[in-house]
């Protein structure tokens, strides 16, 4: 039975609920009660072991990295880390090149004598060991950089950024196309952070960690809609105030039953599919940057490091727009001024309550990295307790 008792009520059972929690458990010595929607912890990082006994992550692949020691240490307490560095090919026309495009690529893009006047020039211009965005590479006047950064533009980026947002990457937020850059290195890793790895025994162990705390109670398969109101600045927990703190890591404009309008996202379709095989592609994670619907295929055993010699697992991803149909994620935002716009009204809804906060990739409507959340989460903390 869910009672009005708790100190705190955290709705959501991600990264940003459960570390939240954890800190005002341990650091405040409070009860706290997460409630959440799905049937299992660990938000979108949630992992499981497939029928064929394959570790797989339901919601897609999720790598850690981070530059943030303090994110680092706390997420060490409650888990080892598997050493993973990350690498990601492109197949372009069947042809396989490194991303972020980098001086290997090139190599596998042009004829010998082409891609090493093409180093030397990027060297030259920009120094090895730089890194840039494609915005940036494409800002030429010798014209074989022109041609370069004409190939990167529609072989890297074109089609990919179609498939997985409607729009070009000339459309969209500058800020998520830099999130893969242009190397000016050998480096093939797709995370060039200080920390990287993967929670040795999975995410859901990790979480599993995080939230043993005899503070931390977890309700699973509960609506907080159904059980909260905001009625005059007031928040209302089954129609009695609630004085306690909510911290609310959902989609807003749903707590507020669209009333504005729904807030744009992207979701995906993932296909998972065993082979009888040991191994399906040569690294973690094959983008399909020229051809296929959908963007992307990893396989999960280069990620978490198990051995399985007869079986392996694999998911392909097909973006689409978000409708809000049962069953559907809202994965991405789709940052634009429009959709901030909209953002704040809803936001709005909430200021004026002092005992209410939003935190994470979906109360917060931003395109945020797990350490990202981490960080705010133990910001918040701070704030809060
Ligand atoms: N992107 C691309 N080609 C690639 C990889 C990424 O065009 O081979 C663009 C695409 O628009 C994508 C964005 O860069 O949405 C960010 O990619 P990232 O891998 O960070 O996306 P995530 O892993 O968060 O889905």
């Amino acid at each position: 039975m869910i009672s009005s008792t708790y100190d705190f009520i955290v709705i959501g059972c991600g990264l940003a609920g459960a570390v939240i929690s954890r800190e005002i458990a341990e650091r405040s010595n409070k009860k706290v009660l997460i409630i959440e929607k799905r049937n299992h912890i660990g938000g979108n990082t949630y992992d499981f072991f497939d029928e064929e006994g394959i570790l797989v992550h339901k919601y897609g692949p999720h790598i850690f990295h981070t530059n943030n020691k303090r994110v680092f240490d706390y997420l060490s307490r409650f888990t080892k880390w598997l050493d993973y560095d990350h690498e990601v090919v492109a197949n372009v026309y069947g042809n396989l090149m490194p991303v972020p495009f980098n001086l290997n690529s090139l190599y596998v893009a042009f004829e010998k004598e082409e891609a090493k006047k093409l180093e030397e020039k990027l060297i030259k211009k920009y120094g090895l060991n730089s890194k840039l965005t494609i915005a940036q590479l494409r800002e030429q006047t010798d014209i074989d950089l022109i041609k370069l950064s004409e190939y990167v533009y529609k072989n890297i980026f074109l089609y990919y950024t179609q498939k997985q947002w409607d729009i070009t990457p000339l459309e969209i937020d500058p800020s998520v196309i830099a999130r893969v850059p242009i190397l000016i290195s050998n480096d093939n890793r797709y995370f060039q952070d200080l920390y990287q790895g993967m929670p040795l025994e999975g995410y859901t162990k990790l979480f599993e960690s995080l939230l043993d705390h005899p503070n931390i109670d977890v309700q699973l398969n509960v609506d907080a809609k159904k059980l909260f109101n905001i009625r005059e600045n007031k928040i209302m927990f089954k129609d009695n105030d609630f004085n306690g703190k909510v911290i609310f890591t959902g989609a807003i404009d749903e707590f507020f039953s669209c009333k504005f309008g729904r807030l744009p996202y992207r979701t995906l379709d993932f296909l998972f599919e065993t082979h009888d095989l040991e191994w399906f592609q040569t690294k973690g994670t094959v983008n399909y940057t020229v051809s296929e619907k959908y963007t992307r295929i990893t396989e999960f055993k280069h990620l978490t490091g198990q051995k399985n010699k007869m079986k392996t697992t694999t998911v392909k991803e097909f973006p689409k727009a978000y409708t809000g149909a049962d069953g559907e994620t809202p994965y991405y935002a789709i940052l634009n001024d429009e959709n901030y716009l909209l953002y704040d009204k809803y936001k709005k809804l909430t200021e004026g309550l002092n005992n209410f906060y939003l935190l994470g990739r979906l109360a917060e409507y931003k395109y945020y990295n797990m350490d990202a959340i981490v960080l705010k989460a133990l910001i918040l903390a701070d704030n809060i307790i």
